[in-house]
């Protein structure tokens, strides 16, 4: 992902700024409730979008020694980053891959018969092949092996760790955690003296049954709250901010963008800003007739995003904005200061998850250490 400096010849048209300290606050926070199990990192996605090179440093720096990526090239620049690490790759062993494992010291979660079978075969003609992690399936039905063939797993192969992943962590009193919780604990009892993986940020929040040897949260070191409809027990990580680029009033009847989706009911003040779709902000937080939008904050004030999202632009309705604080040049927040990653994902019909993993290359990057 290419890090941009500032644009030349005044303001960056967009900021993204990245609080590392929070990061490393958040781990801290995450890893007590882990106690006394170990506490690692999930840093897919380039760390959730928000970048490894920005979270990894921070997270080692916190005291994290596990992370887990999902594809063998995020593995290897995570490697890079943390020498020292323990780093497992979710999404298991691609055919004929198993060299390149071995070679950046990664260690696979292996999901299914096949893929023990490449591996160990591997590992037998080598003198020091990493470990390896097995996932058992206790209701995802999407990667790891179903718990009827843990056993013969366990008779080609002794894990470095068994772990399984929840479905519905973060609704707090869904059924199917506790059934999940039940089929992980049956799982472990086959593989006596294997440490044990199961809780994710939202799998931290459900209690002692989820919690083993080593927990994985990702989304809230990133400041998503792991408990949907509670408060929010993390700092925020990520702050957007973007520059007015024009200011219009409108009458009443005026309509707003592409398509013409948005209407003035009565005399606004129209900014526009200079971020859009190709950002990475989601185009399905447009403000319609019939639909809310996302939000602006303008000098604090809630300012709702007008009409379609363009590529590079989106209008916002600064009516009710201080007048000092939205003129040409002046910086609106669009995730921040109270706007969180969670409020937006919901305005535009998805998770804050779908947000962080968005946010693109295009904006001006600043961590915060
Ligand atoms: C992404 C992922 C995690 C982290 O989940 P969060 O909800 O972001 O905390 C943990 N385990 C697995 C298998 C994952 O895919």
């Amino acid at each position: 992902m290419s890090r941009s400096g500032p644009a030349p010849g005044g303001l960056p048209a967009a900021v993204l700024t990245i609080d590392a300290g929070a990061i490393a606050a958040n781990w801290r926070l995450l890893a007590g409730r882990a106690a006394p199990g170990r506490c690692a990192a999930a840093v897919k996605a380039d760390a959730y979008g928000i970048g490894v090179d920005a979270a990894v440093p921070a997270l080692v720096g916190a005291g994290c020694d596990t992370f887990f990526v999902a594809h063998l090239d995020e593995g290897s620049r995570v490697r890079a980053l943390a020498p020292d690490a323990t780093v497992y790759v979710l999404n298991g062993l691609r055919p004929g891959s198993a060299g390149d494992y071995a070679a950046a010291r990664l260690r696979p979660v292996l999901g299914s018969l096949d893929e023990i079978e490449e591996w160990t075969s591997f590992a037998q003609g080598e003198s020091s092949a990493p470990p390896a992690a097995l996932h058992v399936d206790t209701g995802m039905n999407r990667l790891g092996l179903p718990p009827q063939a843990l056993p013969e797993a366990l008779r080609r192969m002794t894990p470095a760790l068994l772990m399984s992943h929840f479905v519905s962590a973060e609704i707090a009193d869904d059924a199917i955690n506790a059934r999940q919780i039940a089929a992980f604990a049956a799982a472990r009892a086959l593989a006596p003296g294997v440490p044990g993986s199961l809780a994710n940020s939202s799998g931290l929040f459900l209690g002692a049954g989820a919690l083993h040897d080593l927990s994985r949260p990702g989304y809230a070191l990133y400041g998503g709250n792991p408990t949907p409809g509670r408060p929010n027990p993390m700092r925020p990580v990520v702050t957007l901010e973007a520059t007015i680029v024009q200011v219009r009033e409108v009458e009443a009847g005026a309509t707003v963008g592409y398509n013409a989706r948005w209407t003035a009911r009565g005399p606004r003040r129209l900014a526009t800003i200079s971020v859009g779709y190709a950002d990475g902000y989601p185009r399905s937080a447009f403000g319609a007739d019939d639909k809310p939008g996302g939000l602006a904050l303008v000098a604090g004030v809630s300012c709702p995003i007008a009409g379609r999202v363009s590529m590079d632009l989106i209008v916002i309705d600064v009516t009710e904005a201080p007048a000092a604080a939205s003129r040409r040049g002046d910086v609106v927040t669009l995730i921040g200061d109270g706007l969180e990653i969670d409020d937006v994902g919901e305005r535009a019909g998805t998770v804050g998850y779908e947000i962080l993993t968005n946010l693109g290359s295009r904006y001006t990057r600043r961590i915060v250490r």
